[in-house]
């Protein structure tokens, strides 16, 4: 199909591009990477009657240090460019493990971090890593601008904090402690296609070896991104071994609400939620004991 028709603005400068926002509010939309923008537009579920294009805005892109032990990425920065930073891997390892399941390399090549997580699509890998990371989001408008810890920014399938009025900046994101692991897992029908399930999962071990912190993060195991708090809580403290594990995954299954669909009955997401928790644990694990 093709869509309605509207009304195309390429933006020149930021400050243009959040005026003609504030003007037109929900009847406008911000155009990123289009790679979950077009395809609504084309099967006419979104008919905003103007698209400003932020392509041109290239400040809106790239991965920089932000305060003490974080990185900021901007929001146009695609998930191609993301991949092929070494900053990635060596400081945001659960996003260097996950972003070779994002679909395909063409559309890694156009997706941006911001599109996907203003889009915020509850089966998205990244929405769920931000969780889990803890990051937190600035959003700017032409009356100012505000930082979202990444807890408030989720509100829903498809729906974030972001007023009509703003534009997603940037995430600031934590770098990975010493002494950590992290692992990312997904099930999915072909390799590309939206998780059944995705586990993210961060162990951090003190000095005695024991799980000074755990967090543990689901996609598309419930209306938004799924932090499971109780599964997260239940290793800190201890040597986190098969019965460890096997407890917290077996809290996983009893946190999460998934919705189900022709390819997974909620029981079985149920069950790959806890298989894969189990195993990403356990590589979290192996990998913060070799760190350690
Ligand atoms: C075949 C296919 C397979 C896919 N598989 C996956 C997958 O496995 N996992 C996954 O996570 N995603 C998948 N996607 C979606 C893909 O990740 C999208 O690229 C991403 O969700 C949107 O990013 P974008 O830059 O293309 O945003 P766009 O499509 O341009 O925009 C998406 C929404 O965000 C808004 N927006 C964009 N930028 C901003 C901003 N800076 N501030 C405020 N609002 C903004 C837009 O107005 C729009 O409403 C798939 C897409 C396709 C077509």
């Amino acid at each position: 199909m093709k869509p309605a028709p509207f009304q195309y603005v390429a933006a020149r400068t930021i400050e243009q591009a959040l005026q003609l926002k504030a003007e037109h509010g929900d009847e406008a939309r911000f155009l990123a990477g289009g790679q979950s923008l077009v395809p609504t537009m084309n099967f006419r579920l979104t008919q905003p009657a103007m698209l400003i294009d932020i392509n041109p805005l290239h400040e809106l892109a790239g991965l920089g240090n932000g305060p003490a032990v974080r990185l900021r990425i901007g929001a146009l920065t695609r998930y191609r460019s993301l991949e092929r930073d070494p900053a990635t891997a060596r400081h945001l390892p659960l996003i260097a493990e996950a972003l070779p399941l994002i679909a395909h390399p063409q559309i890694r090549n156009r997706g941006t971090i911001g599109g996907n997580l203003a889009h915020a699509d509850p089966a998205s890998e990244m929405p769920a890593i931000v969780l889990t990371l803890g990051g937190r989001l600035r959003a700017r408008s032409a009356k100012g601008e505000r930082w979202i810890d990444a807890a408030d920014f989720f509100v829903g399938a498809l729906t974030t904090a972001l007023e009509p009025d703003e534009m997603l900046m940037e995430v600031e994101l934590p770098k990975a402690p010493p002494r950590s692991g992290a692992c990312f897992m997904e099930m999915s029908r072909r390799r590309g296609d939206f998780a059944i399930i995705g586990v993210a999962c961060i162990v951090r071990l003190d000095e005695a070896g024991r799980c000074a912190e755990a967090r543990i993060g689901l996609c598309n195991a419930g209306d938004g991104p799924v932090f499971a708090a109780r599964a997260s809580a239940s290793l800190t403290g201890r040597t986190v071994g098969s019965v460890e594990i096997g407890e917290a995954a077996k809290l996983v299954q009893s946190d999460i609400d998934p919705g189900g669909s022709i390819h997974a009955s909620k029981e079985f997401q149920r069950h790959i939620a806890g298989v894969l928790t189990t195993r990403a644990l356990a590589r979290a694990n192996e990998r913060a004991r070799g760190a350690a």
